[in-house]
């Protein structure tokens, strides 16, 4: 966990927040304390029997009404977000839609929700799915708004409280969002936003005896002390960390089309994406006729001022960010790169590398920026041994006309989310979430709710 130490509960400390298309501090935030944390909880738990004992149909009729409070201010929200993330307009219009349907996709939940009946003998066995108490959702900062609500709709569906962390650099849309749902008719303590440091307020959530469940979207590293830390309680968690995945294109499949999306399956939010395709795996004999086709894609994408609707990427988060991107590309081999504005602002080009060694660093680590490394393979085997070669196991896509081929490689991936002539998997009616050290869990689809929710035995006895 992380070694910082908490600031005394008595100093107020507040947190810049930067525009990272511009460097300009466009609000500060009041970082909360662990005072606040036991407090929030505290309000939490309180709160927890009567959202549990509200009806389903009022359940689902006010997290109707927190998505139409989101799409009645889908503008505000998504320039709230172009503002403190940098994200395109077009892009943070469609995050907060995101949101909104997700809230809309859950409230359908409460009241389709039920157990089972088990025939035994001498009686019935009945289950209950029974909420889990206060659930602590802490956000990482490349997407702020669809992670906020994937974690907290569908445990809100299930009857439990929760209390949201954004990330340190992202808090303002998470923040609004907390507005809109109090406004909505949420109950006070049902759904709460606690903006503050994660070693703080992220680290009491994880080790607070009152908090039933946490689920982390974040780094590797951070995930893995939010476990160990969640053990001491039992403290249940889902996991959604990070991910290196491969994008593998083979020579019978359709190279313009993988040639033209490939852009966009790594380089969208300026590949601050865990499901961003960072590897590119390109059959030995179409290697230099993709890269051709490559090439202008990557020229083309239009990197600038999010708050113009044909920007297609927008800056990094932070210096920090561009740096550490930076430091990844220094030494490795450029085959070509698109352009980017100079400063103020955050700003890096998309990049492709080219390389033959699947050790290196950029081949190997999450750079969470606009970069990609390509490299040859020779044939089937070899691509999915490349693929598999990470402890990551997230997202991929593989592009073939061969539909035994297509089949075979999906099975024999280790992934949680790939697509097949596609970019990108994810839906929200759909299971999302990371094998091997990508995380532990599902999110979204059907079943998520099963994450938010504990199955009881009630065996009645006939025999009164
Ligand atoms: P991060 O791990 O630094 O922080 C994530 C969140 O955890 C933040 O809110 C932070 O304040 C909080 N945190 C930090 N230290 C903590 C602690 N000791 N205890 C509890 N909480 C703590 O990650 P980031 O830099 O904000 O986000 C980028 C990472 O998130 C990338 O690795 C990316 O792959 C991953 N990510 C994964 C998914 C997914 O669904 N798999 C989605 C988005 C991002």
């Amino acid at each position: 966990m992380g070694t910082a130490t908490p600031p005394p509960d008595d100093a107020p400390v507040v947190h810049p927040v930067v525009d990272p298309a511009t460097e300009r501090v466009i609000a500060t935030v009041p970082l909360a304390t662990i005072a606040d944390t036991d407090a929030a909880v505290a309000r939490a738990r309180a709160a927890f029997p009567a959202w549990r004992a509200t009806a389903p149909g009022e359940r689902a009729r006010l997290l109707r009404a927190v998505a139409d409070a989101i799409d009645a201010h889908l503008d505000e929200l998504a320039d709230l977000e172009v503002a403190n993330a940098g994200h395109p307009i077009g892009q943070a219009r469609w995050e907060a839609g995101n949101a909104r349907d997700v809230f809309r996709y859950y409230a359908g939940a409460p009241e389709r929700a039920g157990g089972r009946q088990i025939p035994v003998p001498g009686g019935w066995s009945v289950t209950f799915a029974e909420p889990l108490g206060v659930v602590g959702v802490i956000v990482p900062w490349n997407f702020p708004m669809p992670v906020l609500s994937w974690g907290a709709a569908p445990a809100l569906a299930a009857g439990d409280t929760v209390i949201v962390k954004p990330a340190e650099l992202t808090p303002l849309t998470a923040l609004r969002i907390g507005e809109l749902a109090r406004g909505a008719g949420l109950p006070e303590g049902v759904l709460q936003v606690l903006p503050g440091a994660g070693p703080v307020v992220g680290e009491r959530l994880v080790r607070h005896p009152d908090v039933a469940k946490i689920v982390f979207t974040g780094s590797t590293r951070v995930g893995k002390g939010v476990m160990a830390a969640a053990a001491d309680d039992l403290t249940r968690v889902t996991l959604e960390l990070g991910g290196k995945n491969a994008n593998i294109v083979f020579a019978d499949a359709d190279l313009d089309k993988a040639a033209a999306t490939a852009p966009y399956a790594v380089f969208d939010n300026a590949g601050q994406d865990c499901c961003a395709r960072s590897r590119l795996l390109v059959q030995a004999s179409v290697y230099d006729r993709f890269l051709e086709l490559l090439r202008p894609a990557v020229e083309g994408v239009v990197v600038g001022d999010p708050r113009d609707p044909a920007t297609e990427v927008g800056p990094l988060i932070s210096a920090a960010q561009r740096d550490r991107v930076a430091a990844y590309v220094d030494g490795a081999t450029v085959a070509f790169r698109g352009r980017a504005p100079e400063g103020p602002g955050f700003w890096y080009p998309p990049t492709v590398l080219t390389t033959t060694d699947p050790a290196e660093p950029a081949f190997r680590e999450e750079i969470f920026g606009p970069v990609v490394s390509v490299l040859p393979f020779e044939d089937e085997q070899d691509a999915v041994r490349i693929a598999n070669d990470t402890p990551f196991g997230l997202a991929g896509s593989l592009w073939t006309r061969d539909i035994g081929r297509a089949l075979r490689v999906s099975r024999a991936v280790r992934a949680g989310n790939l697509s097949v002539n596609s970019h990108s998997a994810v839906r929200f009616w759909t299971p999302f979430g990371g094998m091997g050290q990508s995380g532990i869990g599902r999110e979204l689809g059907p079943d998520a709710l099963d994450a938010f929710t504990e199955t009881k035995t009630v065996f009645v006895s006939d025999d009164t």
